[in-house]
């Protein structure tokens, strides 16, 4: 391949953030692109020279291995990490890689014409073995928070500032209004929500009858129980937006008694929806050139397992809600953007729906008051609870394999 003379562009053609941020100081020339001369603008060569480490860090020589598809073309690879769909700017980066070598990296037979190459990707034997991998940082923030640290633990908060960052990026396209945010799910005041209780005799029921709104409602502080989202001693007000789901939520016997109650949130509250996840994602171009572009890229196929992870069924007496306790008070103190609650799956009830909303945060002056009790935006609705007594429980079992 002949040489070829190096030629400029200007950051505005560039659709790559990092990029545009280092070359925002360089020198304006023609752009071989756009033609403007205005921006500040970088050369071919210097392209090619700092894409080199990056293409050979993600991407892999095609192996022919499924006959009828085709690999990327050189010209491809570039395009897709300097952020540019021109395709002669492209074609000129990749002559610069195919004929300068760089001594210092071992590039040997990899820049070359007609070759084509894919995205590096790790081979996986099983989908078990993928998901293995894919919440093994989970797994292992999980064990440091219940067996080695469980307050102020610095490896999980810089987990989860990692995970809401990469969360917060993520979108579902809408026909009318552009991408939306995956995970935000908006409220407006009077949004109906379901709490339910056993009681074990009539007393307990005539208790219930006459103050519902205390007695369905969240429980206080000294009675409050550890939670999948919030530790014991912190009570939140958990809810379902079904009547079968915060039954089953409690985990009835057969004959027990339950007084359900009808709340409403009071004012209008934005929800962390995990739900969200749980549809097809969009995520915004990340650059090959961030430092933590492997890192952000494991957080980000991480998010097809979140859902399932936050909600697995777990026993409320052990340690086994401690992980979803940090990642709850994280998004609650730690994360820039502000929510009202959490939306996440029942296991309990197939596609239930709980709501886990946070109280009024209160002062500490306000907690020393005898009886204070945390306040949340809902109101009991209806005059009386609904009664039911559980008839049957489905169990479903699956022999696991030795
Ligand atoms: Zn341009």
């Amino acid at each position: 391949m002949k040489r070829k003379k190096s030629a400029s562009i200007c950051i505005d053609c560039l659709d790559d953030e990092i990029l545009k941020k280092r070359f925002e100081k360089y020198q304006s020339t023609e752009c071989a692109v756009c033609g403007k001369s205005n921006s500040p603008s970088v050369k071919s060569l210097i392209l090619a020279k700092i894409s080199r480490k990056v293409i050979l860090d993600y991407f892999e020589i095609y192996d022919d291995i499924y006959p009828g598809y085709n690999g990327l073309s050189l010209s491809k690879v570039v395009g897709s990490v300097i952020g540019c769909d021109n395709l002669s700017f492209c074609d000129l980066v990749s002559s610069h890689l195919i004929v300068s070598q760089d001594s210092s990296i071992n590039d040997e037979d990899f820049f070359k014409e007609d070759q084509e190459y894919s995205k590096r990707t790790i081979p996986f034997e099983s989908e078990e073995e993928q998901e293995e991998y894919h919440i093994a940082r989970w797994r292992s923030v999980e064990l440091s928070l219940t067996h080695r640290q469980r307050y102020f633990n610095d490896d999980a908060e810089q987990f989860f500032k990692m995970l809401f960052e990469v969360i917060a990026d993520a979108t579902h396209p809408t026909l009318l209004n552009g991408p939306i945010p995956a995970i935000i799910k908006k409220h407006k005041a009077g949004l109906e929500l379901y709490r339910a209780r056993s009681f074990k005799n009539r007393e307990e029921m005539e208790k219930i009858f006459t103050n519902p709104n205390e007695e369905l409602g969240a429980p206080p502080k000294e009675v409050s129980q550890n939670n999948r989202m919030n530790s014991m001693g912190i009570p939140l007000f958990y809810s379902s937006l079904e009547i079968n789901t915060c039954i089953a939520e409690i985990r009835p016997s057969i004959g027990d008694d339950i007084a359900v109650g009808k709340f409403k949130i009071t004012k209008d509250l934005k929800f962390l929806d995990f739900c969200g996840l749980d549809l097809p994602l969009s995520l915004s171009k990340d650059s090959y050139f961030r430092d933590d572009y492997r890192t952000r890229s494991y957080f980000r196929a991480f998010l097809s397992y979140l859902h399932n992870v936050i909600s697995q069924p777990v026993r409320p007496d052990g340690t086994g809600y401690v992980v979803t306790q940090a990642m709850a008070e994280y998004l609650r103190y730690k994360h820039e953007e502000k929510f009202d609650g959490i939306i996440f799956k029942s296991v309990q009830a197939e596609k239930g729906v709980n709501y886990v909303i946070f109280n009024e945060l209160a002062t500490v002056c306000e907690m020393q008051t005898p009886n204070w009790r945390p306040s949340f935006p809902v109101e009991f609705v209806d005059k009386k609870p609904l009664i039911y007594k559980v008839g049957s429980i489905k169990y479903e079992y699956n022999q696991k394999s030795a």
